[in-house]
């Protein structure tokens, strides 16, 4: 009680851990929402908007953990899939790309995520979004594409994912073949446009996070990208991998 009355004083809350409600002294764990709890407790960011979870937030038999504030906007049903799909294909075409079609989604659980990659590599990460295609897409056969979503995504995360995915599946249909870095830039920078479109908190953080990503990969490729497509792209997606794959011809 006097804690309470010396805080309103002074104008400022106690600060207090967030797993058992002490107050913090000395140093603490800070997550990048401003989260704080004490250096003692073992915690697991959520794997959606990556805030430290509590004992009884959703933990996943696969490892993964998913907060109070992720657990009622996950992706679960047909419905959902359609909601994010609209505004994923509502941005492409905004920027100039079209897909081949409606491309089918199914959302599957770690397991079958994890036997779906069949890649030793992965050690035990779980991916969160997979294409598949099919078919030559040669002598007027079509190629056909689904994608695999991981399942417990907050539908923010599930669009970047999604958004992703989906420009392989574009990418898979034109046989574009480009650079690792550049395939997988430019499928970020689909999830980077899905973000910065939605404007929330949430997308905000992840598309700061993307910026400033160190993978030369997922990161500075992206980042290449990007540049290709806010300059000589004029902010076509189509035009920017013309770009890329003139750029990046073997002479
Ligand atoms: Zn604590
Ligand atoms: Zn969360
Ligand atoms: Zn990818």
């Amino acid at each position: 009680m006097l804690d309470k009355i010396q805080s309103l004083i002074k104008g400022v809350a106690p600060e207090r851990c967030v797993i058992c409600g002490k107050p913090l002294v000395g140093t603490y764990r800070v997550d990048k929402w401003g989260q704080r709890a004490c250096v003692e407790h073992n915690v697991v960011p959520c794997s959606s908007c990556g805030r430290m979870s509590r004992p009884e937030d959703t933990h996943l038999p696969d490892g993964r953990t998913v907060c109070s504030f992720c657990i009622g906007k996950t992706v679960r049903k047909a419905e959902h899939i359609e909601w994010v799909y609209s505004r994923v294909v509502e941005i492409f075409e905004r920027n100039f790309l079209t897909l081949p079609g409606k491309i089918p989604v199914e959302i599957v659980d770690a397991q079958r995520m994890l036997s779906l990659y069949n890649n030793p590599a992965l050690n035990g990460a779980i991916p969160s979004g997979l294409t598949v295609s099919g078919g030559s897409g040669f002598f007027g056969s079509k190629m056909s594409h689904k994608v695999y979503m991981i399942d417990n995504l907050h539908k923010v995360i599930f669009g970047g994912v999604l958004a992703h995915e989906l420009l392989h599946v574009w990418q898979n249909d034109h046989h574009i073949k480009l650079p690792n870095a550049l395939c997988e830039g430019f499928c970020n920078l689909g999830t980077y446009l899905f973000y910065t479109y939605l404007d929330n908190e949430l997308s905000q953080k992840h598309a700061e996070l993307m910026l400033a990503n160190p993978d030369p990969i997922y990161g500075e490729g992206f980042r290449q990208v990007k540049a290709v497509f806010e300059d000589e792209g004029c902010r076509n997606l189509e035009k920017t991998v013309e770009i890329l794959v003139k750029q990046n011809r073997i002479l």
